[in-house]
Order: structure tokens, then sequence, then C-alpha cells
């Protein structure tokens, strides 16, 4: 093997290292912006919950309900307003 060759050989795997590393780090980074996003929207929606309590808890103070079996559902407990579409559960909307 001469110098030339052992030379070459040293700098394909300095260079393999390198590239291997590169791809190391760009996939690091993409499984990082998904968690980044995971999280954004995690956020997005548990605003989005608080949002909807808030005005499900507005409607149920604003009709003038009148309630009804449930239909739908055999096994509730609850009488559903036919108006807003609400449980006649008081302590949920206070
Ligand atoms: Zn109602």
């Amino acid at each position: 093997m001469n110098k030339q060759t052992i030379v070459e050989q040293i700098l394909d795997i300095v260079i393999n290292e390198v590239i291997c590393l590169q791809k190391t780090k760009n996939i690091r980074k993409s499984v990082r912006n998904c968690w980044e996003e995971i999280y954004t929207y995690e956020k997005m929606i548990k605003d989005r919950k608080n949002k909807i309590k808030e005005l499900e808890s507005t409607l149920y103070k604003t009709c003038n309900h009148h309630w009804e079996r449930d239909w739908e559902d055999n096994y509730s407990r609850y009488k559903i307003c036919n108006k807003c579409k609400l449980a006649n559960m008081p302590y949920v909307y206070r």
C-alpha cells in the first residue's frame, strides 16, 4: 500500500464521519422541530378548550333553557336544552 492510498483512505474516513455527523445533526433538528410544533399545537388545543368552556358557561347563563330528555343517549341522567344543546348541569357552567 503506497503513501497516497493510505492518505486517501484516512481522508475518506474523516469525510464520511463529517457527513454522518451533519446528517445526525439535521435529523435531530427535525425531531426537535416536530416536538416544538407538538407543544405549540397542544397549547392551542388547551387554549381552545378553555375558550369553549368560557363560551359554554356564558351560553348556559344566557339561554332561556327548555329542558327535555336526551333521546340520543338512553343512559344519560341529564336533560338537554333543545335550544342551546347543553346538559342540565349548572355546577359545570358556574
Ligand atoms: Zn339552553
